[in-house]
């Protein structure tokens, strides 16, 4: 290939070697930013149809001591293609679990919903570090809720329904997030114990004006109401995508309509003057 792909060929090894360079660069800054306590944990509101705020979804930032402020989109597939997503997710529940406590503390009944990656669920000691982090914190374990996604069917289902199980025999509450983007959503919903459903913003977006994405908005609708499963609409930006909703079913809220993810310290500092 040498000789015969000259100069081609050595620029795409050159840039490969880039890529994979900045690659591990970025790997072993965030192994750091764990450590060193460079994440920052951002909470968004979920309201109900009211207009009251029920819950918040944790969403972890990354400030980067040189490249500012980093999205969880570029950091989360490097983290989840290592052990380090358990790192990363494990100090997002610990964050969490001590907010629900001070706010259990201060009488308040909100839930505060966390993020769980497949390889980190999948670990044997899951269950068991839940118990630990709502043992340390004294978080009430029916505040929180655990969101998953399909991702997680890859594996041993009978493993999953066994961890869901006894986790929700603690009161726990599980999410199944980005619901409509996989497949064979229906089938698991029928076999694991899930309390509710994150319909995607993709579908959400164009709901009020494109009948195919109306009509799946409608059919999940629908299959919740059956299945006694809570809904919540993810990435409400319009008010006519709040009504659309409105219209159609009992939901909760979330998407820059009713607040953007902002620092834990300020969504507190707001909840607390209200
Ligand atoms: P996700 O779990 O589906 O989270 C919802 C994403 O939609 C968030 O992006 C949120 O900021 C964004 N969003 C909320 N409302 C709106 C809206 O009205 N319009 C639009 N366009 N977007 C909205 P974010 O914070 O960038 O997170 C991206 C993804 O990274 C998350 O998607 C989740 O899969 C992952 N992630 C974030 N934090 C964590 C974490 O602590 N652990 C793990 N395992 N994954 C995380
Ligand atoms: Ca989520
Ligand atoms: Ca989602
Ligand atoms: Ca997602």
């Amino acid at each position: 290939a040498k000789t015969e792909g000259g100069g081609r060929v050595v620029f795409f090894e050159t840039t490969m070697g880039d890529a994979v360079k900045e690659r591990f660069k970025l790997e072993g800054e965030l192994r750091t930013a764990i450590a060193e306590g460079q994440l920052k944990l951002y909470l968004q509101p979920q309201v109900d149809s009211d207009g009251i705020q029920v819950g918040a979804e944790s969403l972890v930032r990354w400030q980067h001591p040189e490249r500012g402020l980093i999205m969880p989109g570029v950091f989360i597939p490097l983290a989840e293609a290592t052990d380090l997503i358990v790192a990363l997710d494990r100090w997002m529940l610990g964050s969490v679990c001590r907010i629900l406590a001070e706010l259990d503390g201060e009488g308040r009944s909100i839930r505060l919903s966390v993020n769980i990656s497949p390889r980190h669920f999948e670990r044997s000691d899951f269950v068991g570090e839940i118990k630990r982090q709502l043992m340390l914190s004294g978080a009430d374990p029916t505040h929180l809720v655990l969101e998953v996604t399909e991702g997680l069917m890859i594996g041993n289902l009978e493993d999953v329904v066994a961890k869901m199980t006894i986790l929700s025999t603690m009161g726990i509450h599980f999410s199944m997030d980005d619901f409509g983007t996989g497949y064979s959503s229906l089938a698991y919903l029928k076999r694991l114990p899930i309390h509710e459903i994150k319909i995607d913003k993709s579908f959400i977006q164009d709901a009020p004006t494109d009948p195919n994405d109306a009509a799946l908005v409608e059919t999940i609708l629908a299959v919740a109401q059956h299945l006694s499963l809570q809904v919540v609409a993810e990435g409400v930006e319009t008010q006519a995508q709040s009504d659309f909703l409105k219209a159609r079913g009992r939901v909760i809220y979330q998407g820059y309509l009713y607040g953007k993810p902002e620092p834990a310290e300020s969504w507190l500092q707001r909840l607390r003057d209200q």
